[in-house]
């Protein structure tokens, strides 16, 4: 197994995102973020993909789209997961084996626009895969997690809880999730998967201060 690719640089430069082929994403991975959105739970994962292009370290300042011409932007907390091997048509037990990097992340959305693009049938990408939509921290072993289906996370906006995760709760665990994602295109190594947001997703205001924790690990970024 290769090594994870890092995305630990300060600003991340070209090279890094060269070698992330694509971020893939997935919409719907708890019932109660599904919910609360009014949308009704899939049979199947709802996949759409953010570019590398988009992808930004959480040791920047998080810069929004200018709210007067874009509305607003909303944080998605996430279980991030890196690919150290490439998957096509895998099992749920070579999934397990590929994945080389484990992190936190952020899918930042322009909500007011997705529901116009949703209302008008169109994709989502001016919603979703603007410059810094794909906030990612910094890559963890995967050794160091003993159990992928019970892996708890929080999102803290000025100390208070709005996003309290538990991979338990996934509709598409994450090795189903992977494997899965690999019969409808293949995923290659460094590719990143984003599995989904729990409920408490809002509103990002200038001036706030996120914290994510994954275990013992935390970062720390604040909003321009
Ligand atoms: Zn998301």
């Amino acid at each position: 197994m290769s090594q994870a690719l890092r995305v630990t640089d300060k600003k991340l430069d070209n090279k890094v995102q060269a070698d992330i082929g694509k971020v893939v994403c997935v919409g719907r991975n708890y019932a109660a973020h599904a919910h609360e959105l009014g949308n009704a739970v899939l049979s199947s994962p709802l996949l759409f993909m953010k570019p590398a292009s988009s992808i930004v370290s959480i040791h920047n300042d998080i810069i929004r789209p200018d709210p007067s011409v874009y509305g607003d932007t909303h944080y998605e907390a996430e279980l991030c997961i890196q690919l150290a091997a490439d998957l096509s048509d895998a099992t749920a037990e070579q999934a397990q084996q590929a994945i080389g990097g484990v992190t936190l992340g952020l899918d930042l959305t322009l909500r007011e626009l997705q529901s116009q693009l949703k209302a008008s049938g169109h994709p989502w990408e001016r919603a979703k895969c603007f410059n810094g939509a794909c906030v990612l921290a910094d890559w963890l072993d995967p050794q160091s997690f003993n159990d992928f289906t019970q892996v708890t996370y929080q999102l803290y906006i000025n100390d208070e809880l709005k996003q309290d995760g538990d991979s338990a709760l996934m509709l598409f665990p994450i090795y189903e999730l992977l494997a899965e994602i690999s019969h409808a295109f293949s995923l290659q190594a460094g590719d990143v998967i984003m599995t989904g947001t729990p409920s408490g997703v809002g509103i990002l205001q200038a001036g706030d201060q996120l914290r994510l924790m994954l275990g013992e690990k935390q970062w720390q970024s604040q909003v321009r």
